[in-house]
């Protein structure tokens, strides 16, 4: 088949788009697409850690979002619940419900994907490609590998740990509002917003080093009020949060501080890790941070919900976390 014929249908489609020799000597994955099933070996020792997110236009992107950084998304979204859960990404599924074949756009969403995955070594190992009725409709099953009995779960947070996070809060959601015409930003703060945006970069690397580290992990997708109290729930104990010590990005510093306030406590799709860990194991925690930036902003307590303190000791209004289905 060439590659300037336009593909004339869904084989030829999967062919050109989503084949992907499986590389000599791959551990887990045995056989990827172009069969019924794909072929997972068991490793012993070893535990699956699988994740599903699904993207749905209108409700997740706008339809003339660009297809490279959809491509990218899709994937990140999903390395990053691997990465709160300290698993290592082996492959992933693509199930892909397309209104029409638009193959630029497919190559620049592949081409988007791909490049992430690649990064990972993370190998696309099947999925199912049907036509839509209306938008585009992405599900991404991911699945890594943790050392059995050492996933990272929201369980264990216990009274006295502190509470960490990597890089800034509030970036992804000041790149939204900017694109709405909500704020105003200096052109390099507007790219940089964006781009944390569109390509989030999913914090695997420290998930894998926070095995056997933090007690409980989630990853911020939903904003910081909302997950915290994610991990608090299944923990069974409450948190104070020190607002003047929750890491912002210079351009969410300047603006207005009720504004700085809502999007790093509750903006979402910042894809950093939230993760709590006893302090005598604080070195451990910032040796595994190496080149990320690790911040401690509170303190896990027996009870008594989320609280979030300013600098005086003063309650902050925190507002709600993100809800897909909230009344
Ligand atoms: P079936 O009819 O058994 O569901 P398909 O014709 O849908 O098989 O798929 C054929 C092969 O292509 C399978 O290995 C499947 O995993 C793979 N495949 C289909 N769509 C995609 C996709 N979007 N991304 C990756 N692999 C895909
Ligand atoms: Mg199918």
């Amino acid at each position: 088949m060439s590659e300037s014929q336009p593909v004339r249908g869904e084989f030829e489609l999967i062919e050109r788009y989503f084949t992907r020799p499986v590389p000599a000597g791959s551990t887990h994955v045995r056989l990827g697409v172009g069969d019924d099933c794909a072929l997972l070996a068991g490793v012993p020792g070893e535990e699956w850690a699988v994740s599903t997110d699904m993207l749905v236009e209108g409700v997740h992107f706008l339809s003339d979002v660009d297809p490279e950084s959809l491509g990218h998304k899709s994937l990140a979204v999903n390395l990053s619940d691997l990465a709160a859960c300290g698993a290592t990404p082996r492959c992933y599924f693509l199930a892909i419900a397309l209104p029409r074949i638009d193959e630029a756009w497919l190559a620049a969403f592949v081409s988007g994907q791909s490049l992430l995955a690649d990064s990972h070594h993370c190998l696309l190992a099947g999925g199912d490609t049907t036509r839509s009725a209306s938008g585009v409709t992405i599900t991404v099953t991911v699945m890594g590998t943790v050392p059995q009995g050492q996933a990272l779960l929201r369980s264990g947070a216990r009274p006295g740990d502190e509470v960490w996070v990597s890089g800034t809060l509030g970036a992804a959601a000041l790149g939204l509002a900017f694109r709405r015409g909500d704020v105003r930003l200096s052109g390099p703060d507007a790219d940089r917003m964006i781009a944390r945006l569109e390509r989030p970069l999913p914090r695997v690397a420290l998930g894998e080093r926070l095995r056997g580290i933090a007690t409980s992990a989630i990853d911020v997708s939903d904003g910081l009020v909302g997950d915290l109290g994610h991990i608090l729930v299944r923990s069974g104990v409450g948190a104070v949060i020190e607002w003047p010590k929750v890491p912002i990005d210079d351009a969410l510093r300047s603006q207005q501080e009720p504004v700085q306030r809502r999007l790093a406590l509750t903006g979402g799709d910042d894809y950093e890790l939230l993760f709590t860990a006893p302090p005598e194991r604080r070195q451990d925690v910032l040796a595994a941070g190496a080149a990320t930036d690790l911040t401690c902003i509170g303190t896990v307590l027996p009870t008594g919900g989320l609280v979030v303190v300013d600098g005086q000791g003063r309650r902050v209004d925190t507002g709600a976390a993100f809800d897909h289905f909230r009344r």
